[in-house]
């Protein structure tokens, strides 16, 4: 069950609920995000909704019967629009394009894919500074000095920077360069993670883990939205399965899952999700085919130079046809 709460509920109202579901034996959490305060009811046995939904301070009430509540499709009327400022919105009906290299490497490599950007018209840029590699030899990225020249000539050109937090102590020192947090497969179940960044007033993209589920995905994103903040991306990146011939399973079934389970934005990465640099734009058009608000992509002047990643990354005039493509494709999509 969950509980809006109204804004001008006074702290007697708030404890003549609590009680009131304390009697009922309803555990309750609070719930106080950026825009709202809810409670999060867990029923033990069956119980009256109207017990509880007529009481004064309330807006309105809903039953939600998964294990995950605050992320389910099941009591929001509207999609989750993330507004990331300056015009650009994730889930508001068009075709969020995120595209960059795996890494930051050096500041001609920024400026290089920021015109590159400015050119197709891509307001987000991706890549990581604290790159969670298989290997400790790889190269693990240039760390918050990288994401200072990062985030110093993307807001300077009006691009908003995505890149992945890796650990709790890196959240502060990120938060003020960084639009988007990126939460990485590897970390998509580090809960203590997960309900630091519930703290903060930035977008959360998590990916899902390399053997996640969906509905583990889902509770992942439950942890963010119950310590507070409701701007959540949730990202299909592929899944471990016993095919070898793909770096991942890219499991695009789960696109219109989620968005039937969940009310957030999906976005589908199908560079870590195929692994195969041909192989990444039929895989990003059949993202767009179902029902993905965006695409995250890894594109780098000379692939075959790049720190991480280079076999899956595309050559800038590959991804400039493939940008005309996806939008042509979002455009058929939402005409259905
Ligand atoms: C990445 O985006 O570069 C990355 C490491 O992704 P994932 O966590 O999906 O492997
Ligand atoms: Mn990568």
């Amino acid at each position: 069950m969950i509980i809006q709460l109204k804004n001008d509920i006074s702290p007697e109202q708030r404890a003549g609920i609590m009680e009131k579901l304390a009697k009922l034996n309803i555990d309750a959490k609070s719930v106080k995000t950026q825009v709202r305060e809810y409670i999060v009811g867990i029923a033990k046995g069956d119980f009256d909704l109207r017990c509880v939904g007529s009481m004064e301070g309330i807006a309105d009430i809903h039953r939600v019967s998964e294990q995950y509540k605050m992320v389910s499709g099941k009591w929001k009327l509207n999609p989750t629009v993330i507004d990331l400022g300056d015009g650009v919105k994730i889930g508001d009906g068009g075709l969020a394009i995120m595209a960059g290299p795996c890494a930051i490497e050096n500041e001609a490599q920024i400026e290089s894919a920021v015109n590159h950007l400015l050119q197709n018209n891509i307001r987000i840029m991706r890549g990581g500074v604290f790159k969670p590699r298989s290997s400790p030899y790889s190269f693990r990225g240039l760390g918050i000095d990288g994401l200072k020249l990062f985030y110093k000539h993307c807001s300077a050109n009006g691009i908003k920077v995505i890149t992945e937090v890796m650990q709790v102590s890196q959240v502060e020192e990120m938060a003020d360069y960084v639009d988007i947090f990126q939460v990485g497969a590897r970390n998509s179940q580090n809960f203590n993670l997960l309900e630091v960044l519930g703290q903060v007033d930035k977008p959360v993209m998590i990916k899902r883990g390399i053997s996640g589920t969906i509905d583990e995905l889902l509770y992942s994103a439950e942890y963010v939205f119950s310590g507070g903040n409701e701007k959540i991306l949730l990202c299909e990146r592929g899944i471990r399965t016993f095919e070898r011939s793909t770096r991942n399973t890219l499991d695009l079934s789960a696109v219109p899952l989620l968005k039937e389970k969940s009310h957030l934005p999906v976005i589908v990465d199908p560079s870590h999700g195929v692994g195969i640099r041909k192989h990444v734009p039929p895989m990003a058009l059949a993202g767009v085919m179902s029902g993905a608000d965006g695409v995250i992509m890894e594109v780098h002047e000379t692939p075959e130079k790049a720190f991480s990643d280079g076999m899956q990354s595309l050559y800038y005039p590959q991804a400039e046809k493939l940008y005309g493509q996806l939008r042509q494709t979002k455009e058929l999509v939402s005409s259905f």
